[in-house]
């Protein structure tokens, strides 16, 4: 037994389930499960359906069915709504620790004050002042913020990538309940990688400005922090159109000009099953990863034993649609 695995790799994929699987997501998978398997760990499937407004049932079906057709099996699958009651358990802990307060805030407030590193306008902590109501957290119609400690929190991930921040001024005191009352993914998050034992978190480098206020929750709720590991994305090219539609709808922050943006459901899986098999495409995602010289067909299992994030690049691909399928730059 290795030393990792002496020590219990405990690792988790978490999409949320808002969208088709496509790509990206399963690029993601692999790499997760590859990154435990390699070391013998145990690895689950965490379905971020929280988000009712947006999350399908059909999708996370889907995710599932996606991952088995990559050739990707999980010792474990977690349904993150059927999780309230650990979420609430926390938020009444931060409660009782008198750490949450309401706020009325809007988006637009924000909007043209201090960038936040994760490209989004940071909060100012403006409504710290503020008291729950007499009912608690539950009773308020307004969102629910933690108040950080101000302290600066050092961090490099495994792949060198400085996570450094002092996340209260640098974000501002994150949300953890929403106004619609979905517990909100900063909390989420935290409470479940505590409960399920996580040693590892591996995702996309696009959450890596969110660690920070992930470490400073953990802190609050006594939870020990994860190794983390942020890997590079798929991205695709956008129209200008698209990009507006999406500002429109918050899903995109107005930062730069440039016409890539990460890769979303413009290439879903229903396309990517239709024109490429497990095998392939998991070929071609092996390729993209620095796994395999060539895209040619191979399963997740055949790639364990020369798995090395050495071989993986840093710098984010560029996925297509063509006449031949997934083509990726
Ligand atoms: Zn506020």
């Amino acid at each position: 037994m290795s030393e990792d695995a002496a020590r219990g790799v405990i690792s988790r994929f978490a999409p949320s389930t808002t969208g088709e699987a496509h790509p990206g997501t399963l690029l993601a998978a692999l790499l997760v499960w590859l990154d435990a398997r390699s070391r013998s760990g145990r690895v689950e499937l965490r379905l971020e359906d929280l988000d009712v407004t947006r999350a399908r049932a059909a999708w996370a079906d889907q995710m599932i069915g996606a991952c088995d057709w990559l050739g990707i099996g999980w010792d474990d699958v977690v349904v993150q709504s059927d999780r309230r009651a650990a979420h609430e358990a926390a938020l009444d802990a931060l409660a009782a620790a008198g750490r949450l307060y309401p706020c009325a805030c809007s988006r637009a407030a924000r909007t043209g004050g201090r960038r936040a590193p994760d490209g989004s306008w940071a909060y100012d902590n403006t409504c710290r002042g503020r008291e729950l109501p007499a009912g608690g957290w539950r009773a308020s119609g307004d969102a629910i913020r933690v108040r950080l400690d101000d302290d600066r929190i050092e961090l490099v991930d495994d792949g060198g990538l400085d996570l450094s921040q002092t996340p209260a001024r640098d974000m501002g005191d994150p949300i953890v309940r929403r106004r619609d009352g979905v517990v909100a993914y900063q909390l989420a998050v935290v409470v479940d990688d505590r409960d399920q034992a996580i040693s590892d978190v591996i995702r996309g480098r696009d959450i890596a400005p969110s660690t920070a206020t992930q470490v400073m929750l953990q802190r609050l709720l006594g939870a020990p922090t994860p190794r983390y590991r942020h890997h590079f994305l798929l991205l695709e090219r956008r129209s200008r159109e698209v990009q507006d539609g999406e500002r429109e709808r918050g899903a995109l922050e107005p930062t730069r000009g440039d016409k890539l943006a990460k890769l979303h459901g413009s290439i879903p899986f229903s396309e990517l099953r239709a024109r490429h098999d497990g095998p392939g495409l998991c070929g071609i995602l092996a390729h993209a990863a620095g796994l395999s010289a060539a895209p040619s067909p191979c399963t997740p299992g055949e790639l364990v034993s020369g798995f090395d994030w050495r071989r993986v690049p840093a710098a984010d691909r560029v996925a297509h649609w063509t006449e031949r399928g997934l083509v990726i730059d």
